[in-house]
This record gives C-alpha cells, structure tokens and sequence, in this order.
C-alpha cells in the first residue's frame, strides 16, 4: 500500500513539473526571439546609403575617431546622446563628465540601451559597446570611471547625435 501510494504521488507531481519545465523553456526562446525581433536589421548597402562614410566606419566597421578630434568630446549642453545609425537614446548629459581621455566620456547609460560585448582585437582585452537597437559600435567602458557606478563609458561623437529637448 505504502508503496503504491508513494507511486501515485510521484506520478501526480511528475507532470506539472514537466509542464512548468516547458512553459520556462518556451518562455525563455521567446524571450530571446522577442529581443532580437526588436532590433533594427539593415543590410549593408543600406547602411551604407544612409550612414555619411565616417559614421559607417565606426558604427558599422567598428572604428575609432582620432582622440581629441569628436564633436562631442568637450561638449557638455543639457540634452541626450542617441545612437546616430538608428536614434536609440543612449547617454544623458547629466552622466558625461571630463574624463581626459580624448572621447565623449559617461559614467552610465541609458537602462537597456546598449550591449557589451568581450573585444580582444588589437591585443587588448577590452568591452566593446554596441547600440542594442541596432547593434552598432560605440565604443568601449572601462572601470576606472567616477562614482557612482566608477565606469567610463567612452564613446566616439561619431556614433552619436546629440538631442537638446530635455526627457521627462
Ligand atoms: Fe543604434
């Protein structure tokens, strides 16, 4: 009887596990397929239309503007940084501090706005940036950025327009 009893049990608890293993397994693909269904696709020659040569450089072929060079580099009016390949709201003015380093410096962005990625091109072990919209390239972060979040998220002005109307 014990036995029996202890076979029935398990197999009225079997299913429901089984059937809320699946409904977590489907959630999850739908979720990554949600994400990347939300992304901006666009073929090269069309990047390459829209984009002015520079900006496909470094958004597209994942350049670097000449340190000390970028629009916005010394920049510091009231507004918001968007991605310049897709509009993306990536920086506030509010987060962009004189770092030195010769490129648009923030201590943050925008939630969910942009994707790290692990770069090790040129030799170096670095994080790459990329607008999660459009998978464009920003630029890099490093920690040796100020308080609060002690990040340095530097950014070609290149990869950016800046937006003066204030967010609410
Ligand atoms: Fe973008």
């Amino acid at each position: 009887m014990g036995y029996l009893a202890n076979l029935l049990f398990i197999r009225i608890w079997i299913l429901p596990v089984l059937i809320i293993q699946i409904l977590f397994a489907q959630n999850k693909v739908l979720n990554s397929t949600n994400k990347e269904s939300k992304k901006m696709k666009r073929s090269d020659s069309e990047w390459k239309r829209i984009l002015s040569s520079a900006e496909y450089h470094i958004l597209r072929e994942k350049g670097t503007e000449r340190a000390f060079t970028g629009e916005y580099d010394g920049h510091f009016e009231e507004g918001t940084y968007v991605c310049a390949g897709c509009g993306n709201k990536i920086f506030e003015s509010e987060k962009k501090y004189r770092s030195g380093c010769g490129w648009p410096a923030f201590y943050n962005a925008i939630p969910e706005s942009v994707e790290e990625h692990e770069d090790i091109s040129f030799g170096m072990k670095r994080i790459e940036i990329t607008c999660s919209k459009c998978d464009g390239h920003l630029g890099h972060v490093f920690n040796d950025g100020p308080e609060p979040t002690g990040l340095r998220y530097c950014i070609n002005s290149v990869s950016m327009d800046f937006n003066s109307e204030k967010e609410n």
